[in-house]
């Protein structure tokens, strides 16, 4: 991942070191000014219900429009907002932003969907973390059933005790909890047996080049049918075909996410997107 930015901020500025620390100073000032310049929004990708096609929630995937940089990827800013603790007020505003999107959706009736919402590693070692949800919550008017976070192996095992103690709190709330880029840590499979968690979501590099003939077909085999014996909903993330979506549906996965069904939407695409799924039923 580390690789990746770095490949990513040699391709916009020059790669000389100074020219790289300078923008990383001007980037964190800018986001410092971020939240209170209103430059966040949200994207929503759907989650599509495998069997019957439909679509049943959404993940909350922000965005940040700055006027001089333009469109910066939260590949790029989400890292420097943890390292800055600005990632606390960021997360609040994402939290309280999706819940109360997801309220609305229900309230004009396009269906009740579940929405999911990234937490990162500061953001959910926070002793204000539960309460946020909650306020979230409660400002939103969301039923928790309908509220789902998303974390990392690499987030919940950073403090496993801790982390435990939360997510069952959080369960007991009624939020769901899925293990995002699942398959990509280094961790043990024994921690899927002391967490509380509902939901796996399958890394896309398993996805990416999934074909009949694959290897891959087999690691996705094997995560569906011990999520199934776990009782937990796999959710398969970067489909980009349909011949990946058919051969999800023959390894009985649950869920899929991927640019193959859509990609991520702003507020008024997403609605209207809903809108005639509901219609054609995709
Ligand atoms: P993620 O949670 O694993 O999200 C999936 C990423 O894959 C998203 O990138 C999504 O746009 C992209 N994606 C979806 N379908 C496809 C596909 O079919 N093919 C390909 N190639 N990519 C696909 P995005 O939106 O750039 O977000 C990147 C990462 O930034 C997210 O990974 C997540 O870790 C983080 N992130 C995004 N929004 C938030 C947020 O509100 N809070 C926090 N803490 N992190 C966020
Ligand atoms: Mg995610
Ligand atoms: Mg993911
Ligand atoms: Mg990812």
């Amino acid at each position: 991942q580390a690789k990746k930015l770095g490949g990513n901020r040699v391709k916009f500025y020059s790669n000389d070191m100074n020219h790289q620390a300078m923008f990383r100073i001007e980037l964190e000032s800018y986001l410092r000014k971020a939240l209170e310049k209103n430059e966040f929004f949200l994207c929503y990708q759907p989650f599509i219900d495998i069997q019957s096609k439909r679509v049943i929630g959404a993940e909350a995937l922000i965005r940040w429009d700055h006027p001089k940089l333009g469109l910066v990827s939260p590949a790029e800013f989400i890292p420097l907002a943890e390292e800055t603790g600005l990632i606390t007020d960021i997360g609040v505003w994402v939290l309280r932003s999706a819940c109360l999107e997801a309220k609305r959706w229900h309230e004009i009736g396009i269906g009740d969907m579940t929405i999911s919402v990234n937490v990162s590693a500061h953001q959910f070692q926070q002793p204000t973390f539960i309460q946020e949800v909650k306020k979230a919550l409660m400002a939103s008017g969301l039923e928790p059933s309908y509220l789902q976070l998303e974390l990392t192996e690499s987030v919940m095992l950073r403090n496993a005790t801790y982390s435990i103690a939360v997510m069952k709190e959080l369960q007991e709330l009624g939020v769901q909890l899925s293990v995002d880029d699942f398959g990509t840590g280094y961790s043990s499979l024994s921690y899927l047996r002391d967490l509380p968690i509902n939901n796996l979501k399958i890394d896309r590099s398993f996805i990416k080049n999934l074909r009949y003939d694959s290897k891959d077909v087999a690691i996705v085999h094997a995560i569906v049918t011990m999520g199934k014996g776990l009782n937990l909903k796999v959710i398969a993330e970067g489909i980009e075909s349909e011949e990946q979506l058919q051969l999800l549906e023959t390894l009985s996965c649950d869920v899929a996410q991927g640019y193959h069904l859509s990609k991520p939407r702003g507020q008024e695409e997403f609605e209207k997107f809903i809108k005639e799924s509901l219609m054609s039923f995709i």
